[in-house]
């Protein structure tokens, strides 16, 4: 967490919506959702599995297959430039240079038949071409180095299966910021790995982006990881982000029903008692083909109220940029419905 106050906008999305078409109909996957993204801040983008985190992230990453997705309106503006409407020539200039992804699996993303020296000095003078291969390799090394990996000289000529898990991931991580990018979008870094293993891929995310002055996104599904890497949270639901807030205020006073599950379903050292059940939101998360225009969140919600099962709740600014989109904060009078 290294957020400066005043610190810049290094990429603000507007109200982005990202759409799926099936055969059983239009999937509104991400709908109309917007942030900032501050130089050096930590962003959780937080929800279950389907809520639209990962698609808002690849939707910016302009890696969504099309077909059956396409982004359908929105921006994301990027270096003074909507980067949803640069051509794929231009795209390639930023993405992995500038704009890095890692992933749950780092094996999705390293070639499993290609040396890891390989890849990086190809990535690393794809986008700096005025380097030679030595110097390249040289600065793939020092990366290995810097994310912790022993003996990196050797280790770079190693295959990915040589590595382990955690160990890959970390790589990832070395790739992704070789070449000083301004932004890392972290999706479920640490999902495949075991619990230790996760705690240090975080520290490391954590060490690096304060050292580089990398802002981070970081898409998980685990409050509790939240909690101590990032600086804002958006939380999302059915395609939606229904709450935001710093991070502090919004595990101090969570507005939205679904937070306050998503929160109370952290397993806690201090209070939960041995042989106590871990808290679940009932329910599952709606089918997002051709949503009603309510709260989506009313079938699971023990707070829901008439009005929610007949329309989507405004968003409504709480103070310091805790905004929430649920109709408990709407004046009683204005909570009308057709
Ligand atoms: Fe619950 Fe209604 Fe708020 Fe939705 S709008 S979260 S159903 S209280």
């Amino acid at each position: 967490m290294s957020l400066k106050p005043n610190a810049k906008v290094v990429l603000e999305v507007r109200d982005l919506q990202t759409y799926f078409k099936t055969d059983a109909g239009i999937v509104k996957a991400v709908d109309g959702v917007s942030f900032k993204l501050h130089e050096g801040e930590t962003l959780g983008i937080v929800g279950e599995s389907g809520s639209g985190k990962s698609v808002t992230n690849l939707s910016v990453m302009r890696l969504i297959p099309s077909p059956p997705g396409k982004v359908v309106g929105g921006e994301a503006i990027f270096e003074d430039r909507d980067i949803l409407s640069l051509s794929e020539k231009e795209m390639r200039s930023i993405r992995g240079a500038k704009i890095s992804m890692i992933f749950q699996d780092p094996m999705t993303s390293l070639n499993p038949f290609l040396r890891i020296s390989t890849q990086m000095v190809e990535t690393i003078r794809l986008h700096n071409k005025e380097l030679s291969r030595q110097e390249a390799l040289e600065r793939s090394i020092e990366m290995l180095r810097l994310v912790g990996i022993p003996s990196a000289e050797k280790r770079v000529r190693d295959y990915p299966h040589q590595f382990s898990g955690g160990m890959r991931q970390r790589v990832m991580i070395a790739m992704a910021l070789s070449c000083n990018a301004k932004i890392l979008v972290a999706d479920e870094p640490t999902t495949a790995l075991d619990v230790t293993i996760q705690a240090q891929i975080l520290e490391l995310i954590a060490k690096l982006s304060a050292k580089m002055g990398t802002a981070v996104i970081l898409v998980t599904h685990d409050l509790g990881v939240v909690a101590g890497m990032c600086d804002h949270v958006c939380v999302m639901y059915a395609g939606k982000i229904v709450e935001r807030a710093q991070t502090a205020t919004l595990y101090a006073k969570p507005a939205h029903p679904y937070t306050e599950g998503l929160i109370k379903s952290v397993p806690r050292m201090d209070t939960s008692k041995k042989g106590e059940r871990l808290y679940s939101i009932e329910g599952q998360p709606p089918n997002v083909i051709d949503l009603p225009p309510c709260c989506p969140f009313h079938p699971r919600c023990p707070k829901a109220m008439e009005v929610c099962r007949h329309a989507y709740p405004p968003l409504r600014d709480l103070g310091s940029g805790h905004e929430v989109s649920c109709w408990l904060y709407v004046d009683e009078k204005e909570r009308v419905y057709e």
